[in-house]
């Protein structure tokens, strides 16, 4: 599964970069894609996302709807067309369907999407789906309502994320669901888990495991890479790879048999996916990151509150996507240790 490393030479000056009118960093790579943190506060304390402790934003710092949806507009003239909302726990953030509602009106944009742990989805499918939003991503980690419960420090929600992932599909939302996978943990339930794509048909998208973990317990030993994942399912059932869309994050599986359920694998620690990377980020309190494993942030807040043109919001969100690093691939091959750059909940994956 192992793939070459296509990211480009780099260049120094962002004026040399071809296409002035996109979003280009200095590789080359063109953003298509924003992922939004809509609140980094979560219903949820996953063990391998949340601290003990967690310190949440101050309300005052997490930008309005009004604010989102102008850098979204902004984003969106250079180039960007599909948003997808996450956190924390988006559909924590009060009234989160009118968000959805202002960006799908923005020009250019095709399409928003959320990832969620899923706990809201009984009360709030239909009205996310009503406002314009397009599909869900739900995490679940487990088939096992106690270790459910273990995962997410909670109890006895296990069946409400099922209701709520049957009551999005019943309302027409596009369904598919994440699993992050860790050794010596729920590496167990990954045929299980297949089975229920299989049978669901739907989406099952397994992630491995990253060094955003807010108890810092990642090691490269608890990975369990995407290979074995596909290696492990192919022998109950058959699958046949598809090809994959550029800039996607998952190498994606088709099951041979009846099934249109299919199989994801987001080999972002073994085989990364950095030379067609099209995404950038928006934390809730307004910063901007190029490169989910890059330390560099760019906070746009200040020029927003004090009341800069789009022109210059424009050239700094260029100026800091510009920047963005050449990502994990490059790591990894110059064999820099991984470091724990930020809890996966303040940026939302
Ligand atoms: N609360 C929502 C949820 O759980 O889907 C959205 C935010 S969550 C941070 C976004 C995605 O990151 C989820 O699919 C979650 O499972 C995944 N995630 C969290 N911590 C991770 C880690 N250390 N490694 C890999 N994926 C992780
Ligand atoms: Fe919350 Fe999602 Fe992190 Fe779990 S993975 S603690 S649901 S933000």
């Amino acid at each position: 599964m192992r793939r070459s490393l296509s990211i480009g030479r780099k260049v120094k000056d962002p004026n040399l970069m071809s296409d002035k009118g996109s979003l280009v960093d200095s590789f080359g790579r063109v953003a298509a894609k924003l992922r939004i943190s809509v609140t980094d506060r979560c219903n949820f304390q996953c063990n391998f996302c949340m601290p003990v402790h967690p310190v949440w934003l101050p309300h005052d710092e997490i930008l309005s709807f009004e604010e989102i949806t102008r850098l979204s507009t902004i984003f969106a003239k250079m180039g960007i067309n599909k948003i997808r909302l996450s956190g924390g726990e988006p559909t924590m953030r009060k009234d989160v369907e009118k968000l959805v509602r202002m960006l799908v009106g923005v020009p250019g944009i095709e399409s928003v999407n959320m990832t969620t742990n899923g706990f809201q989805l009984v009360d709030k499918a239909a009205v996310l789906k009503e406002n314009g939003l397009r599909g869900v991503t739900v995490s679940l980690h487990t088939l096992k309502s106690d270790r459910f419960d273990e995962i997410t420090a909670t109890r006895n929600n296990f069946d409400r994320v099922l209701d709520g992932i049957k009551k999005a599909k019943e309302v027409g939302l596009k369904m598919k669901i994440n699993c992050v996978v860790i050794k010596g943990y729920n590496k167990d339930e990954i045929i299980d888990l297949a089975r229920l794509a299989y049978e669901e048909e739907i989406t099952m998208r397994f992630i491995e495991f990253m060094p955003f973990d807010g108890k810092r317990l990642w090691g490269f030993e608890r990975v369990f890479g995407g290979e074995g994942i596909v290696r492990e399912i192919s022998r109950e059932y058959p699958l046949s790879k598809l090809s994959r869309e550029h800039g996607s994050t998952a190498e994606i599986y088709a099951f041979t048999g009846e099934s249109k359920g299919k199989i994801g694998v987001i080999t972002s620690i073994t085989a990364p996916f950095c030379g067609d990377c099209d995404r950038v980020r928006l934390k809730a309190d307004g910063k901007v990151v190029p490169c989910l494993f890059g330390s560099e942030e760019f906070d746009i807040r200040p020029l927003l509150r004090r009341g800069d043109s789009d022109k210059k919001l424009e050239e700094f969100v260029k100026k800091s996507f510009f920047q963005k690093s050449s990502g994990v691939e490059t790591m990894l091959k110059e064999q820099v240790p991984l470091m724990h750059i930020r809890p996966m909940y303040t940026i939302g994956g």
